[in-house]
């Protein structure tokens, strides 16, 4: 197939690019750097199976040439107020990724009569009053709230997606991803395992934001991106949630990086820092992901994180 990877120079979008290739696909990537890293893709340059365009998706998305599929993954992605690319920061770029980008990404898709993936998140589910979340959760979302701009346009791409599918017949798909960690996150963007990580090797006390107690489940990104494969030669066009139902505290998280990293600074608790309407609780039902793909995903945590914390000590320059 010939696929369109928008959002490639990012931390998922860089890995999915990989996947396609070794798959045995032609993949175009498109990317402005708003938040992505040139890095990420510098190894698929020369690549004849990999070429680039440098584009900003809320505008007409033109790709010479037959398309096969579309995967649209641009879009801002890190809720943290602090970071610069966070994107309580990048609220307009946010919705218009999520809303404009998404709409010439689906209409790409259908002037090809090309395969669309949108890659959708745990956040449409806002802070959850059902506990794990299945895909037939509406959700608990303050549409005019401090992560609005995101989780909105991720809700809008969902209604749109489905229009394409139900009005114009596109095999469209839809992933909610849910918290996903590995190398090539950016060391900045503020998520929580590059912050705990990049803390620990520097010997510094972990950032808790709130008391800690908030739950998340972390997946590794060589199985979400198998997931993702599999969910893009489905013939599924409902939601699916891909993610690893290993819930845990931030608490517990902070102790498990402190401990493989040797480092005995303990954590400091930041309540200011902590970005409002933050999921107390979020751990994927994947019970459709295992009946209708076949998946489940195959690292633990500590396997990821074995895999994670020396490309953020290469990236750091710790030896
Ligand atoms: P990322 O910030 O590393 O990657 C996003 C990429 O999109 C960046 O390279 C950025 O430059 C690019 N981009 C942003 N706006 C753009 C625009 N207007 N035009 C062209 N490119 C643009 O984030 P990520 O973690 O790789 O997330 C990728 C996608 O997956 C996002 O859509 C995000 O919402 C979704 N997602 C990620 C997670 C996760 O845990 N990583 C969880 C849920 C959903
Ligand atoms: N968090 C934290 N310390 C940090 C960064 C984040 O305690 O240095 C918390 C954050 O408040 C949230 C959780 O970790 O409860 C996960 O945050 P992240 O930014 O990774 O993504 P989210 O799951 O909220 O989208």
């Amino acid at each position: 197939m010939r696929v369109l990877i928008t959002g490639a120079a990012g931390f998922l979008g860089s890995h999915l690019c990989e996947k396609l290739i070794n798959n045995g696909h032609e993949v175009i990537g498109m990317d402005n750097f708003l938040t992505g890293d040139p890095q990420n893709i510098a190894h698929l340059s020369g690549n004849p199976a990999f070429s680039f365009i440098r584009h900003d998706v809320s505008n007409f998305i033109f790709v010479p040439g037959k398309l096969d599929a579309v995967m649209h993954f641009a879009s801002p992605a890190s809720p943290n107020k602090n970071s610069p690319y966070g994107y309580p920061n990048l609220p307009i770029q946010t919705m218009k990724a999520g809303a404009l980008g998404t709409h010439n990404a689906l209409g790409i898709s259908k002037a090809n009569r090309a395969i669309f993936l949108l890659a959708s998140t745990s956040e449409i589910y806002g802070d959850p009053k059902e506990h794990p979340q299945k895909e037939s959760y509406w959700g608990h979302v303050d549409p005019t709230g401090p992560r609005s701009m995101y989780d909105e346009a991720k809700r809008f791409a969902e209604a749109l997606t489905m229009s394409y599918h139900r009005f114009h017949g596109i095999n469209t798909h839809i992933v909610r991803i849910f918290n996903t960690f590995g190398p090539r996150m950016r060391l900045d963007d503020g998520r929580v395992i590059p912050n705990f990580i990049q803390q620990a090797l520097r010997k510094e006390p972990l950032t808790i934001y709130g008391e800690g107690k908030q739950t998340r489940s972390f997946c590794f990104v060589e199985d979400l991106v198998e997931g993702i494969y599999r969910l893009l030669l489905s013939d599924t066009h409902e939601p699916v949630n891909i993610g690893n139902p290993f819930e845990m505290t931030m608490m517990e998280l902070a102790a498990v990086i402190n401990s493989m990293t040797n480092n005995t600074s303990g954590l400091v608790y930041h309540e200011a820092a902590r970005l409002g309407d933050d999921p107390e609780r979020r751990q994927p039902d994947i019970t459709k992901a295992k009946n209708l793909l076949d998946w489940e995903p195959k690292y633990s945590l500590e396997q990821g994180l074995e895999i994670t914390i020396p490309y953020f000590k290469q990236k750091l320059g710790i030896a």
